[in-house]
């Protein structure tokens, strides 16, 4: 662990003769710990490959957070033109960056880190935007429930309350969360499932997959307990989105799905927030087939 953000930091500078003289090596990555789960790479070297930009590459940068500061500080004499962070870094980021953009300040947090040649860092929140462009539809005029008061949920709220939604509400496991972030940005707390336009889970629940010999109707059923919704609420939002990403649907998408509503899942938040991340490093915009096929 006392070597994690160092073995990977200047590997690729020796191994420069690889890939010619001429060229300087410029290098994204993802912060987190873990982060080894991330399919960020896959995604960021595929967009990286088919626009010909052979001398850049995209990495994991494990780090834990009592490194953090000083990794980051590193990354800018290492040939890093910027990171994306995750979990449990996204304040942190914001925290030490010199200049940050309005979405990164409001919500608190940043995923996206700018490096400029002079050393200057500056912070911006690509998820709340991501979530919006996944979305679909204009969420102006809409009335919307949000499940979870964490990083996620706080983004999702701020993103909803900028595109002109008509009432956000926050639902939370923990209601004084959901009561704090409520009042932060600007929502309404409540304590029970309302009716809404749009359902928006923000949390981590179905994640984990279903332990085994479960039934899938079982499983949907616990899973969307754990959101105090039921089988039946479910079928009354039109539109659902779920922030999870996983291989096969969600316990709360299988449920959308089945009663006919527009769903968007994790796998195109993560890449819309990856493809803005992408252009704010780069100044272009990345092909998003390109790069969802390198989640599959
Ligand atoms: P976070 O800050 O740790 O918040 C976790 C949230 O989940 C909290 O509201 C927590 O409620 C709730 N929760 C956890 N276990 C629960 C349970 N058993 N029952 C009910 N609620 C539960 O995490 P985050 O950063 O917001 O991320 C949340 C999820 O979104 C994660 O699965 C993450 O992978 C996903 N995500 C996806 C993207 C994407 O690009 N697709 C981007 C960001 C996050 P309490 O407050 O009561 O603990």
């Amino acid at each position: 662990m006392a070597d994690a953000g160092r073995s990977w930091l200047h590997g690729e500078h020796r191994d420069r003769s690889k890939i010619g003289r001429r060229m300087t090596p410029r290098r994204l990555g993802v912060l987190g710990w873990p982060v080894a789960h991330s399919r960020s790479p896959a995604m960021h070297n595929a967009a990286l490959a088919a626009l010909g930009m052979v001398d850049w590459r995209y990495q994991l940068l494990p780090v834990p957070p009592e490194r953090f500061i000083e990794t980051v500080r590193a990354l800018t004499g290492a040939g890093f033109v910027g990171a994306n962070v995750t979990i449990p870094h996204k304040h942190a980021a914001l925290a030490l960056a010199d200049t940050a953009g309005e979405a990164a300040r409001a919500i608190g947090a940043a995923n996206t880190l700018t490096f400029s040649s002079d050393g200057a860092i500056a912070a911006e929140n690509t998820d709340a935007p991501g979530f919006i462009a996944a979305l679909g539809v204009p969420p102006r005029g809409m009335s919307a429930l949000v499940l979870g008061a964490g990083g996620s949920a706080r983004a999702v709220v701020w993103a909803l309350r900028e595109a002109g939604a008509r009432e956000v509400s926050v639902w939370n496991r923990t209601p004084e969360r959901a009561a704090a972030l409520a009042r932060d940005l600007g929502a309404r707390f409540v304590t029970a499932a309302q009716p809404a336009d749009l359902l928006v889970n923000c949390t981590s629940v179905g994640l984990e997959t279903a332990p085994a010999g479960l039934q899938q109707s079982a499983t949907e059923a616990q899973g969307l307990n754990l959101l105090a919704v039921t089988l039946d609420q479910v079928g009354s939002y039109p539109h659902v989105v779920d922030l999870v990403y996983r291989s096969s649907p969600t316990p709360l998408l299988a449920a959308a799905r089945s009663h006919g509503a527009r769903t968007v899942d994790g796998l195109e938040i993560l890449l819309a927030q990856g493809a803005l991340s992408f252009e704010l490093w780069t100044g272009v915009r990345p092909s998003l087939e390109v790069m969802r096929r390198a989640l599959d």
